[in-house]
C-alpha cells in the first residue's frame, strides 16, 4: 500500500493494465516510445541488449515507435507474446494523464503483417482438448481464414496426436490448463514441440458457448452446413481456439467464414516418425527443407502454392477420385507445353493474395495491398483461358466477377502503385481520382490560384506596382511593399515587420486566405483517407471472390509445379488399380537422384502381388543402397497420393491406406526415451495399425540391443507382418532371417561385385540373398587403418566361431547354423578361393589341369 502511495498516477495504470496481461510482454506507450517497466524491462532489455534505466526506483527500457517491428520479431522469435498498449484518449486537461488500453495482442498465432511470417510457411495456431477418450483438436491461420475441427482417438503413446501436430506444425498451441497440469504424459507431448504453449481456463472449452460464438461468427443459427452438432466434441477446442483468436486480434476476424471439419479416413495416415524418417519437408540432418521432398518436387512460383504444396505433401489423399483430378491437371500441362509456358510468367505476377485479403479484413492493411490485390486479379484474369472453366466454383460466378471487374478497375484509378507503407496523406490517392479532393489539394498547395488573385486585385486597387506576396514561417503569408511606395498602402493593412527596405503586413482578407488553405490541407487529409476507407471498405466486400481466387490460384501453381517437375525429371504417370499390388518399374529415389545428377541413379524394380509374396526381406551390406530402395519405394506411393507424377517407368498401385516407414530410430531424450525404446514403440504401433492395405517399411530393426534379441524381435515383428498380409519392405543385416522359411517371403538383395578383392556396389535390386556383410571391405572404403582392419579379422576369426555360435538365443536359428552366419570369418581371398574350387569340376579335369589349378590358388592366396 505504501508503495502504491508514491506511484504516479501513470505507473498505476500501466500496473492495472499489466495485471490483465501477466503473461506477455506490455509495450507501453508513451510519446514516440514504447516503455517497459519492472520485470518486462529487465528482461527485455537481457533479451534484446538494450538499455536498461532507472527513475528514481523505477526500472525501464523503452524503443521507439517507429522501428517496434524489429524488436517485436526478435521477442517472438524468443517464444514471447505481446500487447501493445496504446493512448487511446487525450487527457482533457494538464492533471489528467492519457487513457491507455491494449489494441492488439501479437503472438505467433495472430500476426498477420509480413514482416512476422514465412512468406512459404503456414501460420498456424492449434487448439487441442480432451474430450471422452477423443482429443477434440482445431487449428487455423488468421493470415489465411482457414479453420479446420478435427477430432482424433487417443491412442497410446498419443501418437495420432503426434502425428497430427507433425503434419500441422504449429506455431502455437493452446490447451485446457486443467488437463495439461492433470496429464503429465499430454504435458510432455505439448511441451516436445517448439511451438508456444498458451494454457487456457478451462472455460474457453464450453462446447454451449463455442457454438454459439461459431454461429455467430458465421452468421447462420446452426452449423448443419459444416457437418457439426450442437454436442459435436470438435467445437470444444474450435469454439476455445476462435475466442482465443478473438480475444488476441481484438477484430472481428472476417475471413474466417467457413469450418473445415476433417476426418482422419480423407488422408493417408503416416505416423509423426514416419513423416521425420521419410524427409518430407525438413531433413533429419539439420531441419532445413534441403533435400527433402518437397525442395526436390517445388516448381511453384508463388509463396501461397508453395504453401499449397507443403500441405498437400502433408496430407496425401486415399480418394482415388480426388487424385485423379489432381492427376488430371497434370497431364494437362505436361501434354500442353505452350499452355504451360504461358502461365508460368503470369504467376510470376501473383502476390500472396490470401494474406492481402486476410491483412484488409483485420483492418491492418498498408495502402500498398490495394495494389497488391489489383495486381494480382490482373493476373488472374490473364491467366484463367476456357481450359479453367471447370475450376471456377461459386464464388467465382460471372457476375461475382464482373463485380470484382468493377472494384478493381475504381483501386486502378484511385490507387498510386507507388505508394508504400502506413498511409501517408498525399500519397495515396490519385490526383484526378475525385474532383473534392482536387480541389483542396490545389487550395492547399499553397492555394496559389487563391493568392494570385487576390495580389492582382490588391495591386489594381492600390496601384502598388512591386506589391509582393511571400510567406515564412514566422509570419506566414505576408504583402511587401517597398518603402518608396508605403504611402500607397490602404488602412486595411496591418503591419507585421518592418525591414531596412520595405515593410509587411496583413490583412483580413490575407488572414481569411491563409485558414482556407489551412483547413484545406486537413480536409485534404480528411477527404483523402475517407475515400481510402471506402476503397478498403469495397476491397472488403470482396472478400469471398478474392479467396477464391487466391485458392485457384495457388491450386493451378501447384499442379503446373508438378507438371514442371515431371518433365524435368522424367516422371510418368501412376496408375491405380483396383487389386491389393504395389509394381514399379524403373523406381529412382527423387532426392538422391537430384543430388547425384540425372542418369547417375541406378532405376530399381518391386513387384508385389495381391496373392503372391508381400514381404521383402532385402539383405546386402552397407552402402548397397538398400534405404534408398525402401524410401524410394514409400516417396513413389506417397507422390501418386499426392497427384503427382512419379520417378519411375511405371507404376501400377493400389491406393494405400497406411504408410509406416521406421527408419534410423534416435534417441528421443525431451520425451525420455532411448533408441531402442523407440524403436520398439515404432515397431509396436506398426503391428497394432497396418492392414494388409498399408505399405510397411522397415530399415534394419533390433540394432539398439544384443544381436541375439534384436534377431530375435526382427523374426518375430516379420513373421506377424508376414501374416497381416501388409506391403512389406523389411532392410536387415540379419542375414540369418534370409534362410529360415522363406515361402511367403520375397528375397531380395542389392548385387554387389568382387573382383581383385575390391568390392564394387551396383545398387541393383536382385533376388537373392547377401553373401556377406562386407563389414570390413566397407570398413577399408572408408579408410579405417590395415592395422585395425587386421585386428578385426583376426578378431573376427578368433571369436565368432565359439562366441557368436555358442550364444544360447541363437537356438532360434538352429537349423542354419551350421556352417551358415553373416559374420565373415574368412577373408575376401580365402573366400574367393573355396569359391573357385567349390565350381571347378574334378569329373572333367586332367591330372596336369588339376595341378595347375591348385597351382593358381596357391599363388591367390600368397598374393597377400
Ligand atoms: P544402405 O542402406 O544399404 O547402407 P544407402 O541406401 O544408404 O545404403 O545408399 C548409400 C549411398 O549409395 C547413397 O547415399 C547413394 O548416394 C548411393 N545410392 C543408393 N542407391 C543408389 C542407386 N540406386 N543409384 C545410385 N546411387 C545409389
Amino acid at each position: 500500500m505504501a508503495e502504491e502511495k508514491r506511484l504516479t498516477p501513470m505507473m498505476v495504470q500501466y500496473r492495472s493494465i499489466k495485471e490483465q496481461h501477466k503473461d506477455k510482454v506490455l509495450f507501453f506507450r508513451l510519446g514516440d516510445f514504447y516503455e517497459m517497466f519492472d520485470e518486462d524491462a529487465v528482461e527485455v532489455s537481457r533479451m534484446l541488449n538494450i538499455t536498461l534505466t532507472r527513475r528514481g526506483n523505477q526500472l525501464m527500457c523503452g524503443i521507439p515507435y517507429h522501428a517496434a517491428k524489429v524488436y517485436i520479431k526478435r521477442l517472438l522469435d524468443a517464444g514471447q507474446k505481446i500487447a501493445i498498449c496504446e493512448q487511446v484518449e487525450m487527457p482533457q486537461n494538464a492533471k489528467e494523464i492519457a487513457k491507455r488500453e491494449v489494441v492488439q495482442i501479437i503472438s505467433p498465432a495472430t500476426v498477420i503483417e509480413d514482416d512476422f511470417l514465412d512468406a512459404r510457411s503456414n501460420s498456424y495456431v492449434l487448439c487441442v482438448s480432451l474430450q471422452k477418450r477423443m482429443f477434440s483438436v482445431s487449428y487455423a491461420d488468421i493470415t489465411s481464414g482457414e479453420f479446420v475441427l478435427r477430432s482424433i482417438e487417443v491412442e497410446k503413446q498419443f501418437s495420432s496426436l503426434l502425428s497430427l501436430l507433425e503434419q500441422v506444425g504449429p506455431r502455437e498451441i493452446l490447451v485446457n490448463e486443467d488437463e495439461y497440469f492433470s496429464n503429465p504424459d499430454f504435458q510432455r507431448v505439448i511441451d516436445g514441440r517448439t511451438a508456444m504453449v498458451t494454457k487456457l481456463p478451462p472455460w474457453y472449452f464450453s462446447i454451449k458457448d463455442g457454438y454459439a460464438s461459431m454461429c455467430s461468427q458465421v452468421g447462420t443459427s446452426s452449423l448443419k452446413a459444416f457437418g457439426l452438432e450442437s454436442t459435436s466434441i470438435e467445437v470444444a477446442s474450435g469454439g476455445a481456439l476462435l475466442g482465443y483468436l478473438k480475444d488476441s486480434a481484438k477484430t472481428a476476424l472476417q475471413q474466417i467464414s467457413h469450418f473445415s471439419v476433417e476426418s482422419e479416413d480423407r488422408y493417408l495416415r503416416i505416423d509423426e516418425s514416419s513423416r521425420k524418417g521419410l524427409e518430407l519437408l525438413a531433413n533429419t540432418f539439420d531441419g532445413s527443407e534441403r533435400f527433402t521432398l518437397f525442395s526436390s518436387l517445388d516448381e511453384t512460383i508463388t509463396s501461397a502454392g508453395s504453401r499449397l504444396l507443403k500441405k498437400w505433401i502433408t496430407f496425401p489423399l486415399v480418394d482415388e477420385q480426388q487424385i485423379m483430378e489432381r492427376q488430371k491437371w497434370v497431364t494437362f500441362f505436361v501434354e500442353e507445353r505452350k499452355e504451360l509456358e504461358r502461365i508460368r510468367p503470369i504467376l510470376k505476377n501473383v502476390l500472396d493474395l490470401e494474406r492481402l485479403t486476410s491483412r484488409i479484413s483485420m483492418g491492418r492493411s498498408i495502402s500498398h495491398d490495394l495494389v497488391g490485390i489489383s495486381q494480382t486479379v490482373h493476373a488472374f484474369f490473364a491467366l484463367v483461358s476456357e481450359h479453367y472453366q471447370s475450376l471456377l466454383q461459386e464464388e467465382l460466378s460471372e457476375e461475382k466477377l464482373l463485380q470484382l471487374v468493377e472494384v478493381v478497375k475504381e483501386l486502378d484509378r484511385a490507387i498510386n502503385d507507388q505508394c508504400q507503407g502506413p498511409f501517408v496523406e498525399g500519397q495515396v490517392i490519385l490526383d484526378g481520382y475525385d474532383a473534392t479532393l482536387d480541389e483542396l489539394r490545389s487550395i492547399k498547395g499553397g492555394g496559389k490560384e487563391l493568392l494570385d488573385t487576390y495580389l492582382a486585385k490588391v495591386r489594381k486597387e492600390t496601384g502598388i506596382t512591386n506589391l509582393k506576396l511571400s510567406s515564412n514561417k514566422i509570419l506566414g503569408h505576408y504583402l511587401e511593399v517597398s518603402k518608396g511606395q508605403v504611402d500607397k498602402v490602404p488602412p486595411s493593412f496591418y503591419r507585421k515587420q518592418t525591414l531596412v527596405n520595405a515593410e509587411r503586413y496583413t490583412s483580413d482578407v490575407l488572414i481569411e486566405c491563409e485558414q482556407k488553405i489551412l483547413r484545406s490541407s486537413s480536409e485534404a487529409e480528411k477527404r483523402e483517407r475517407f475515400i481510402y476507407e471506402g476503397l478498403l471498405e469495397k476491397a472488403r466486400s470482396m472478400q469471398s471472390q478474392l479467396l477464391a481466387i487466391a485458392a485457384l490460384l495457388s491450386q493451378i501453381d501447384c499442379l503446373q509445379g508438378f507438371a514442371t517437375a515431371a518433365i524435368k525429371g522424367g516422371y510418368t504417370r501412376p496408375t491405380f488399380v483396383p487389386e491389393n499390388r504395389l509394381s514399379i518399374e524403373g523406381g529412382r529415389h527423387p532426392v538422391v537422384e537430384q543430388q547425384l545428377g540425372m542418369g547417375n541413379f541406378v532405376p530399381n524394380d518391386l513387384d508385389i502381388e495381391e496373392s503372391g509374396e508381400r514381404f521383402c526381406l532385402i539383405t546386402g551390406p552397407n552402402m548397397a543402397g538398400k534405404s534408398t530402395f525402401l524410401r524410394q519405394t514409400a516417396l513413389i506411393v506417397l507422390l501418386g497420393q499426392i497427384g503427382s507424377y512419379v520417378p519411375a517407368r511405371k507404376v501400377e498401385m493400389q491406393i494405400v491406406d497406411r504408410l509406416f516407414c521406421r527408419v534410423g530410430a534416435s534417441d528421443n531424450l525431451a520425451r525420455g526415451e532411448s533408441t531402442f525404446l523407440v524403436e520398439m514403440q515404432e515397431a509396436a504401433h506398426i503391428l497394432r495399425s497396418a492392414t494388409d492395405r498399408s505399405l510397411v517399411i522397415v530399415d534394419e530393426l533390433g540394432r539398439g540391443t544384443s544381436t541375439q534379441d534384436g534377431m530375435s524381435l526382427a523374426f518375430a515383428v516379420m513373421q506377424t507382418l508376414l501374416d497381416m498380409g501388409s506391403k512389406t519392405l523389411f532392410a536387415t543385416h540379419y542375414h540369418e532371417l534370409a534362410h529360415l522359411d522363406n515361402s511367403r517371403v520375397q528375397l531380395l538383395t542389392l548385387q554387389v561385385l568382387e573382383q581383385n578383392n575390391q568390392i564394387t556396389f551396383v545398387r541393383k535390386v536382385i533376388k537373392g540373398i547377401a553373401n556377406s556383410s562386407y563389414g570390413l571391405n566397407v570398413a577399408k572404403m572408408a579408410g579405417l587403418p590395415a592395422s585395425s582392419l587386421r585386428t578385426a579379422r583376426n578378431f573376427q576369426k578368433k571369436h565368432f566361431a565359439e562366441y557368436g555360435m555358442a550364444s544360447p538365443q541363437l537356438e532360434l536359428f538352429a537349423d542354419h547354423e551350421q556352417g551358415q552366419t553373416d559374420l565373415p570369418s574368412l577373408s575376401g581371398e580365402e573366400e574367393q578361393v573355396l569359391s573357385r574350387i567349390r565350381d571347378f569340376s574334378v569329373e572333367s579335369s586332367s591330372p596336369l589341369s588339376a595341378l595347375l589349378f591348385l597351382e593358381e590358388l596357391k599363388e591367390m592366396l600368397e598374393e597377400n
